[in-house]
């Protein structure tokens, strides 16, 4: 047994409560851990494709009225939502931790997430849902109306690595556009986003809009997809393969957020200072599970060594540890098999030629789960670091010496999620920035400066991912734009009592009308 004190509020009627939601008949559990320690926090019920079945079909039923709930009453909800997520901040920094192990600074950071998605949207989303009406293809006489239908029932697939943030920022906007949604969470990590969506229904939605089912991905993912009306996914690129290949079958939309193997570049006149504290957060940040953290770091030769000394010096002074408190600036990983993970690409890159700088050392004192940030150096593309995402707390530093040098090796990866470029010259550095491959890319700073515009989109390109959240096309990706066409007379059809080259002469001069009059 361990020494460490569970927070106080996670309560066994709270975590009855919150698991409760999960739609399950068969009696099947899933026994959910404490990271930290390793023992079970509660059991969590495992949904059938019944089950999954019957989640659809409530959140079907609710959805019917939900839909036809005026904008400005769905967002009602959702303000007093905002209100109770900072309230209840406590208890659900102390769930993501539980489950997660993360350090408590970013299990607090992830709890900002639906708190700042819900706030964009709460300006954005009336606007974009209300009726657009144009000019016909005839002036005057006729019109054309573009109306936001909401699609249905979303499906929302999410990770481990920001339960809270991925189970619940996706879905705000699908709801507040009008869906009903049947969320799927990791197993290790479903607390939080239960007891998140315990607070939208105490905030006013309307019972059964959001469903939860539970199980292993590949035995709930095919009834999941089968019955939703859009997907959202985040994870990993090879799942995300599945996902959206069963979505082209079905011929529903899907929004897939994958991957990555992130580049930093440090140019020559970067405050080094500034660099370093930010290649921390980079590299070990969430203990290095952030789909945009930085794995491969490319520094200027003129500044290589500085950087390297300041930033093993300032790795070794990390403060690990399992806490419930701000103390540790770095956590635990998520699990004994994702420690392992990140152990073997350590291993195989040592074994390949590479050299650890600092860490490289599996943390039992500390954890089931602790492992070490680790900073290597030699790392090439044949070793499993230098090609494959790790998904932990590694970075390999490379020198560069021309620009193009540095542009060329960012690029040379299949993944294009996020990329950080640091330098003193904005200007100079933002160029840099142009001509990286990723659908996020960072200017003096590693991923929050875009992450946390949710003015504009964020998404993944090449094999990061498909479509993207946050901006207007993260609300409106959940709906179908129907054209309402109106004609108040009909003046299109060429009359039949007269030639049919009468009509084309005055289309044609029609045509040449509109466009010298910028109409058409
Ligand atoms: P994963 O793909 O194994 O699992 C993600 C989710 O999909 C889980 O809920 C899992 O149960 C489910 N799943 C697995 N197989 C499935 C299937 N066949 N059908 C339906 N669902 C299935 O990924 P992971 O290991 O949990 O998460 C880490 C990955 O997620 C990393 O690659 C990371 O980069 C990525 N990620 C991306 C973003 C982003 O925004 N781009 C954000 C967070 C994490």
């Amino acid at each position: 047994m361990s020494t460490l004190t569970r927070p106080a509020t996670l309560t066994d009627e709270l975590l009855d409560r919150i698991t409760a939601r999960v739609v399950s008949t068969g009696g099947g559990v899933w026994k959910l851990t404490e990271v930290y320690t390793g023992e079970v926090i509660t059991t969590l019920p495992q949904s059938s494709p019944a089950d999954i079945e019957t989640a659809f079909e409530r959140a079907r039923a609710a959805q019917k009225d939900w839909s036809q709930w005026p904008v400005k009453k769905r967002l009602r909800v959702f303000k007093k939502f905002h209100q109770l997520l900072l309230e209840h901040n406590t208890t659900i920094v102390d769930l993501i931790q539980a489950e997660s192990g993360k350090a408590r600074r970013m299990a607090f950071d992830e709890t900002c997430d639906p708190a700042m998605v819900t706030s964009h949207y709460l300006k954005r989303a009336a606007k974009l849902l209300k009726p657009v009406t144009r000019g016909g293809p005839v002036p005057v006489v006729s019109n054309s109306t573009e109306v936001r239908q909401p699609k249905g029932v979303v499906a929302i697939i999410a990770p481990w690595n920001f339960p809270f943030a991925t189970g619940l920022s996706d879905a705000i906007p699908a709801l507040m556009a009008g869906n009903g949604v049947v969320l799927k969470p990791d197993n290790k990590t479903a607390l939080s986003p239960l007891y998140g969506i315990s607070l939208l229904y105490e905030a006013g939605l309307p019972e059964g809009l959001f469903q939860v089912v539970c199980g292993e991905g590949p035995d709930v993912g095919p009834t999941l997809i089968d019955n939703a009306n859009y997907v959202m996914f985040t994870g990993s690129t090879a799942t995300g393969r599945f996902i959206g290949e069963r979505a082209g079958q079905n011929l529903i939309g899907c929004c897939l957020e994958l991957g990555g193997k992130n580049p930093m570049i440090v140019l020559p006149d970067a405050n080094l200072d500034e660099v370093v504290t930010g290649a921390l957060f980079g590299g070990f940040g969430n203990t290095g599970q952030i789909c945009m953290h930085i794995e491969r770091m490319y520094i200027h030769d003129s500044i290589y060594d500085d950087f390297k000394n300041r930033f093993v010096a300032a790795t070794k002074a990390l403060r690990l540890g399992a806490s419930y408190d701000y103390e540790p600036e770095v956590g635990s990983l998520v699990s004994v098999d994702q420690k392992d993970r990140v152990a073997s690409h350590v291993a195989d890159a040592v074994e390949k030629g590479a050299t650890v700088l600092v860490g490289g050392r599996e943390r039992p004192d500390l954890g089931p789960a602790f492992y070490e940030p680790t900073i290597l150096e030699g790392v090439t593309k044949d070793m499993l670091a230098g090609e494959c995402e790790t998904f932990g707390p590694v970075v390999a530093l490379h020198r560069y010496s021309t620009i193009d040098e540095a542009v060329a090796l960012a690029n040379d990866t299949d993944y294009g999620l996020n990329a950080s470029v640091w330098g003193g010259d904005l200007k100079k550095a933002t160029d840099v920035a142009r001509r990286i491959e990723a659908g996020n890319v960072n200017v003096n700073d590693i991923l929050a400066t875009a992450y946390a515009a949710k003015g504009s989109p964020s998404g993944g390109v090449k094999q990061s991912g498909v479509g993207a959240r946050h901006g207007d096309q993260g609300l409106l990706k959940y709906t179908d734009g129907i054209n309402l066409a109106v004609l108040k007379k009909q003046v299109l059809n060429a009359p039949a009592d007269e030639p049919f080259e009468k009509h084309v002469d005055q289309t044609l001069k029609g045509l040449a009308m509109m466009r010298k009059l910028g109409i058409r």
